[in-house]
């Protein structure tokens, strides 16, 4: 590996142990088979695959993909590559010069690319999830659908909402929301929310308080967070923030970034001590961890 290198993958958990760097033809093939043939730039074939930071300023050719990315200088000691929503985005101190910058961006091609087509992916679920806000439309909570219904008749006290369970095997439940027939999108889509948050409040404190016992930790306070980047996240004097969208996921995900975050009030790391606790909790985690990072959350 080259000295200079160092990874960071902002993506949906950070600190991760980095990706085995494999077989660099391997997946540069498995991106260009799920890829749509397109292009009829100057000397690129068929094949050729797009990348694009919206602020792209240098170009690569990394395999059969062409990789616009955003480049900038810094008081930094190593080159850095992070994958995010946007693209590529490459950091490399002053002093390095351009040709070894794209021999390390050639040395790591296998590791971005799949980057990138993970992103892209998650990225194209996530435009096929998007909630549609009117009446009669459906969102998953907790992992199963339901149908959402304006119910200006009602106002459900406080909640502004009220879950009533499917009637028949072939029915869904039904989220009943006391609005107008007349309402705008933005008020459904609010008024979805803030039940959403309440739910997910109350929820993951229930789970918070299961676990917690079964690791042997304390939780201070629980914050809801809305980072588009970030599941969840542990602080040592027990405080525990979770994005409130988990509450769209099925309980078991919930229940691994659960035992995930409260592990880290006894490894702050994600050394194998680390993992051992989360398994002591959550014996299929792994499964449940690959799960969570190809749910895309709708919005
Ligand atoms: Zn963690």
């Amino acid at each position: 590996m080259h000295p200079l290198l160092r990874f960071t993958l902002d993506l949906f958990e950070q600190n991760q142990p980095l990706d085995p760097i494999n077989n660099a033809q391997e997946a540069i093939k498995k991106v260009a088979i799920e890829s749509s043939p397109k292009s009829t730039t100057q000397g690129v074939t068929d094949e050729m695959l797009h990348f694009r930071h919206p602020r792209a300023s240098r170009e690569v050719r990394l395999g059969h993909a062409l990789v616009a990315y955003e480049f900038k200088r810094g008081q930094r000691r190593s080159i850095g590559f992070s994958v995010g929503v946007e693209g590529l985005a490459v950091r490399a101190p002053k002093w390095v010069v351009l040709s070894e910058v794209d021999a390390a961006l050639q040395s790591k091609a296998a590791w971005i690319l799949r980057k990138l087509q993970e992103t892209r992916e998650r990225h194209q679920r996530l435009a096929e999830q998007t909630i549609v806000w009117q009446d009669g439309a459906t969102l998953p909570f907790l992992g199963q659908q339901v149908r959402l219904q304006l119910d200006p008749q009602h106002g459900f006290g406080a909640a502004g909402a009220e879950l009533v369970a499917a009637v028949g095997p072939d029915d869904m439940p039904t989220l009943r929301l006391s609005l107008p027939r007349s309402a705008s999108t933005e008020q459904i889509k609010d008024g979805v929310q803030a039940w959403l948050m309440r739910q997910a409040k109350q929820f993951f404190q229930q789970r918070l308080d299961h676990f917690a016992p079964l690791l042997g930790v304390q939780w201070k306070k629980l914050a809801l967070s809305n980072a588009g980047t970030r599941w969840g996240s542990a602080k040592a004097d027990g405080s525990i923030r979770l994005n409130w969208r988990l509450i769209h996921m099925p309980v078991s995900v919930i229940d691994y970034v659960v035992a995930h975050e409260l592990s880290h009030l006894r490894v702050m790391d994600h050394s194998p001590r680390f993992w051992d606790t989360v398994r002591s909790v959550v014996p299929d985690y792994a499964a449940l961890r690959q799960q969570l990072k190809h749910e895309a959350s709708p919005r």
